[in-house]
């Protein structure tokens, strides 16, 4: 039996993921889009580091044996000074490097390339199991490298600087000292996979860390409505501290427990059924409100490769914006919208339509700090709007914090997001049948709209689902704020 590089990788997070993996791949989830969309990513960052080792071949056979040749053949090739993609197989373990650089001393420089923006303790497990597959299948490796993202690089708007764009760090050391720690890994998942079935492993943690797993809703059924994991912010320990007193469910938390104010509160309210509203609090943050009410959202992307000059990897580059705006209480909002739908940098007509879309004065409410943030680093790309960005930020209103301090309701499920906030207190307006359903759909959207080459008709139904959800969302805080008002 044979298991490649991902599989090993899935084995260290859980042996039962590598067991299913391997005999029952039927079972697992299949990517979403926004999982797609980072493997993508990391595609792409793949083959931009390409450009630091000019002339470097790529193994592009995908079956394994023709791989493998043809890789050997480039080893043995002295002309060839970097190998992308080769194939290795050592001991039933497969590899596909990223690069292998040769060095003028005929020994190999090992490249894994990821589109993180730091090194995380699982790719050492990665890049450990291919210096040791490589090594030992007779290149003489040198030294193991991680390239990754260089989050402060700023692109000029020619062509990406490769050299600039990633960070190469020597894990040569750490992979090294791993070593040992490998071979008994190795151990363990092919005596796992040998065995009729899998291993009994309890879910916890690592179901999700350092990735989901495929396998993640087969091993962990839904939780009940009142179980602890729906309190509030709460904490792994105090997880533990519950389930070491054998309590799962909300009721059975002691009254001296202790918790958050605002996860007694929670509590309460799941234990009596009963919604929480802070009259008095609400009624003076309402006060505080001033007609015309704007109601404001933005949508954007953070690609890894900045598109735009003077950004950088995965800055937020906001796209679009929707305002309902009510000129008096009670009065039918006016709605506003904004959808670049070029390749053009979106952000300097963003903020002048925007500008031409909030006026002067009123309120502007918001749900969370997004809004405000994308605002102080659009003064500070464009400057000559730094004022007026201001007097903006100045007038936002954040129904978040309100509704966390002053409500609860026990549909919240301990989140006080807007999809789960909207279903419990406007349940007659739902996200349901929506094409783009979420902030990252509307990334993607946006992506394919601009970038993808699609028909007139393709793209027409694109711009009608990103405004038709960014206009939603905007109502949807319209009808948030009437119903605390209600309770005010
Ligand atoms: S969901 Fe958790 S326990 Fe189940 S296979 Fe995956 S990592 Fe292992």
């Amino acid at each position: 039996m044979t298991i490649s590089k991902t599989k090993y990788c899935a084995g260290v997070q859980c042996l039962k993921r590598l067991y299913l993996l391997v005999h029952s791949p039927e079972l697992a989830a299949q990517p979403d889009d926004s999982a797609e969309s980072i493997i993508e990513q990391g595609r792409e960052a793949g083959m931009l580091a390409r450009k630091l080792f000019p002339g470097g071949v790529e193994v592009s056979e995908r079956g394994l044996d023709q791989a493998i040749r043809t890789t050997r053949e480039l080893v043995a090739n002295p002309a060839v000074q970097a190998i992308f993609e080769g194939m290795f197989e050592h001991d039933g373990v497969l590899v596909r490097v990223d690069i292998l650089q040769r060095r003028r001393d005929k020994r190999w420089r090992l490249i894994e390339v990821k589109s993180t923006t730091e090194i995380k303790d699982h790719h050492l497990e990665d890049v450990a199991i291919q210096y040791r597959v490589v090594s030992r299948s007779g290149l003489d490796v040198a030294a193991a490298f991680l390239a990754h993202v260089n989050r402060g690089y700023v692109f000029d708007g020619g062509d990406i600087d490769v050299r600039r764009f990633f960070k190469i760090r020597n894990l040569t050391r750490r992979v090294e000292r791993l070593q040992p720690k490998l071979t008994f890994q190795l151990r363990s998942e092919f005596t796992i996979l040998s065995k009729p079935a899998p291993p009994d492993i309890a879910p916890g943690r690592h179901c999700t860390d350092p990735v989901t797993c495929e396998f993640y809703d087969r091993c962990n059924p839904p939780h009940p409505d009142d179980h602890i994991v729906y309190l509030p912010r709460i904490h792994a320990s105090a997880m533990e501290e519950l389930e070491e007193m054998g309590i799962e469910s909300i009721r059975e938390i002691p009254d001296d427990f202790d918790l958050t104010d605002i996860q007694r509160r929670a509590a309460t309210c799941v234990q009596t059924g009963e919604p929480w509203f802070d009259r008095d609090g609400l009624a003076l943050k309402m006060a505080t409100l001033r007609y015309p009410i704007a109601y404001l959202d933005f949508e954007t992307i953070n690609p890894a490769i900045p598109r735009f000059a003077e950004t950088h990897p995965y800055q937020q580059i906001p796209f679009q914006w929707s305002a309902h705006i009510q000129q008096r209480p009670g009065s039918e909002p006016q709605h506003y919208e904004f959808l670049a739908t070029d390749e053009n940098d979106p952000r300097r007509e963003f903020i002048t339509s925007l500008f031409a879309g909030l006026g002067e004065s009123g309120s502007i409410v918001v749900y969370s700090s997004f809004e405000s943030q994308r605002l102080s680093e659009l003064a500070s790309s464009f400057p000559e709007f730094a004022d007026r960005i201001n007097a903006i930020q100045t007038r936002l209103f954040d129904l978040l914090p309100v509704v966390r301090e002053h409500t609860y309701h026990p549909a919240y499920a301990g989140s006080y997001s807007i999809k789960s906030v909207l279903p419990a207190l406007v349940p007659e307006m739902t996200y349901d049948g929506m094409e783009v359903a979420n902030g990252q759909d509307a990334g993607l959207a946006w992506e394919s709209l601009v970038y993808g080459g699609l028909s007139s008709d393709k793209c027409e139904h694109i711009k009608k689902a990103l405004l038709d959800y960014c206009a939603l969302d905007t109502l949807a805080m319209v009808k948030l704020l009437d119903k605390l008002v209600v309770r005010s």
